[in-house]
């Protein structure tokens, strides 16, 4: 019982120093503010993943729209990342994501503008034997396996408004190529007609 009061002050500075921050962040751009949610059946590590799928994702964002990027990794929670993704229906489970991340976000509100933040699952295995990955243009979720370096860009990049038509398969694939080919170099970056598209709608937020 004698260890609480310590453990409370911690915690209390922890979200002082939080909060802090986030108003520095805000003198400037607005960051991208990324939720990660990793479902309990992927087997790496936060640090892996941030080092190898997202970082050149933030990389690209940031020379699009000179914004930040910030990733919240969030494993444990519940409803999101224990939830049952795997369907021949897309709209099953991304609807399902959607009504449990509304009521995530509701219970753990953040600062700033809504546009900006998004949410993604990242998950083990493919939706279906067909599908990696799925997101609405413009949406406020998406899912994306690990099975591909590039598939939790491609998902992120719906839900800026990327699209399939832009995008560019030269000597390497950009980013939202439909089909990954795994024989073919990945660019890790978004076509120039994507990061058009991506800027202008970035350039109207605060
Ligand atoms: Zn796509």
């Amino acid at each position: 019982m004698k260890r609480i009061p310590p453990l409370r002050y911690i915690a209390t500075s922890i979200l002082v120093g939080l909060s802090l921050a986030a108003s520095q962040a805000f003198a400037g751009l607005q960051p991208l503010q990324i939720r990660i949610f990793v479902h309990q059946d992927v087997k790496e590590s936060v640090e892996y993943i941030d080092y190898n799928y997202m970082s050149h994702w933030a990389k690209a964002m940031k020379n699009i729209s000179g914004r930040d990027v910030t990733f919240e990794y969030i494993t444990e929670a519940n409803a999101i990342t224990t939830m049952n993704y795997k369907n021949d229906n897309l709209e099953v489970p991304v609807e399902e994501l959607k009504t449990h991340y509304l009521q995530y976000d509701f219970a753990h509100p953040v600062e700033g503008d809504e546009f900006l933040q998004k949410g993604l699952l990242l998950t083990r295995y493919s939706i279906n034997d067909d599908v990696g990955g799925v997101a609405y243009d413009y949406g406020k979720v998406g899912i994306a396996s690990l099975v591909s370096y590039s598939f939790p860009a491609h998902e992120l990049g719906h839900l800026f408004g990327a699209t399939h038509e832009n995008s560019k398969a030269g000597w390497c694939d950009t980013y939202m190529v439909p089909r990954r080919n795994s024989f073919k170099a990945q660019c890790y970056g978004f076509s120039e007609a994507n990061e058009r598209v991506i800027g202008e709608r970035l350039d109207n937020r605060p």
